[in-house]
């Protein structure tokens, strides 16, 4: 009944040290170091190794140690077994951190001021108040939901975009490709948190920017791809958007001399907006393990024909 864990080799060893504390009676090990095969029941990964089935005969469930299962190639776990991605508390703490900075610095025009100081340039802007600034959030899963719950605080007028309708007080919500333009007509401030499908590729395009009120800014702590790169810097070219914090791009990491890395307005992090957090993950999967031991449903499942 052994877990193997195969993805971010300093994380795993903090990972070895709380499953030998909480779960002694279950034996840990990480990649390669994958002993007898046979005994192997769990699997938690970042990308899963080859030939699953042929290797691991008695593997019963698979972790996706991420929030997003994109990077996963689903069609490697046999369908029998279930893939269960991580609906840690962790991720979520971190992520509503990263997207309320973000929020914040476009509200708060820190782009113009960092440009500023480079200059030596000592110029004030005049403060928009927070209940003049609309933020729209596009995914209004587990992680746009945190993130919206957060923002409420600050006083923006929020609304929300998802594929299925929702009812969230305080957010405006809005369902469905057809609404789409209806959301973005008022959106200030945008922010992607939509998983990465057939569906959502490219989402991030020229007609979506030109949806937005003239000067809007873009989050995107989605994926990379679904930002079509050169829609989106002829609109921060030509002001349609006013700045962006990426935290996601396509490839990761950029190339050397890639014009995001240098572009005044827009804040660039290294897919660094949240994390799974090992004491808390471990107990998320500690917790799947048992559930399904028992026959019970289990939290995070992926559904393999929607991709996320
Ligand atoms: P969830 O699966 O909980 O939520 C995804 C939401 O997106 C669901 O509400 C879903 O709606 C909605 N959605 C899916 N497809 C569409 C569509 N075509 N149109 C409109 N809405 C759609 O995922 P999480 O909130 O946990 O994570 C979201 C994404 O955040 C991840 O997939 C990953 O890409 C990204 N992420 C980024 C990280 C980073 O560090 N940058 C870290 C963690 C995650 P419905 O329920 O109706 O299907």
């Amino acid at each position: 009944m052994t877990v193997l864990y195969k993805a971010n080799m300093v994380r795993g060893a903090e990972w070895a040290r709380l499953f030998a504390e909480r779960a002694p009676d279950i034996p840990f090990r990480l990649w390669p170091d994958i002993g007898n095969p046979a005994d192997v029941r769990h699997l938690v990964a970042w990308v899963p190794p080859d030939d699953i089935a042929t290797t691991f005969p008695n593997l019963e469930l698979v972790f996706s140690v991420g929030a997003g299962v994109d990077q996963f190639d689903t069609s490697k776990v046999p369908a029998h077994i279930p893939l269960v991605r991580m609906l840690e508390p962790g991720i979520a703490e971190t992520m509503v951190e990263y997207v309320t900075m973000a929020v914040l610095a476009l509200h708060r025009d820190l782009l113009h001021f960092i440009n500023q100081q480079k200059q030596q340039v000592w110029r004030e802007i005049r403060i928009t108040p927070a209940k003049r600034r609309h933020v729209g959030v596009m995914g209004l899963g587990q992680l746009g939901q945190a993130v919206l719950a957060r923002l409420k605080a600050f006083g923006f007028p929020l609304s929300g975009w998802n594929r299925s309708p929702r009812q969230i007080e305080g957010v405006t919500c809005y369902a469905g490709a057809d609404a789409l333009p209806d959301f973005l007509a008022q959106v200030d401030i945008l922010v992607c948190l939509l998983p990465l499908t057939d569906q959502t590729r490219g989402i991030l395009n020229a007609d979506l920017f030109a949806c937005l009120p003239r000067g809007a800014g873009l989050v995107n702590v989605g994926r990379g791809p679904h930002l079509v790169e050169s829609d989106f810097l002829a609109a921060l070219d030509s002001g349609a958007l006013s700045g962006a914090v990426l935290d996601v791009t396509d490839p990761e990491p950029l190339a050397a001399g890639h014009p995001f890395w240098s572009h005044p307005r827009i804040l660039l992090t290294p897919h660094n907006a949240s994390m799974t957090t090992p004491d808390t993950a471990v107990d998320f999967v500690l917790d799947v393990i048992a559930r399904h031991r028992r026959g019970e449903e289990l939290p995070g499942r992926v559904d393999r024909t929607r991709g996320y």
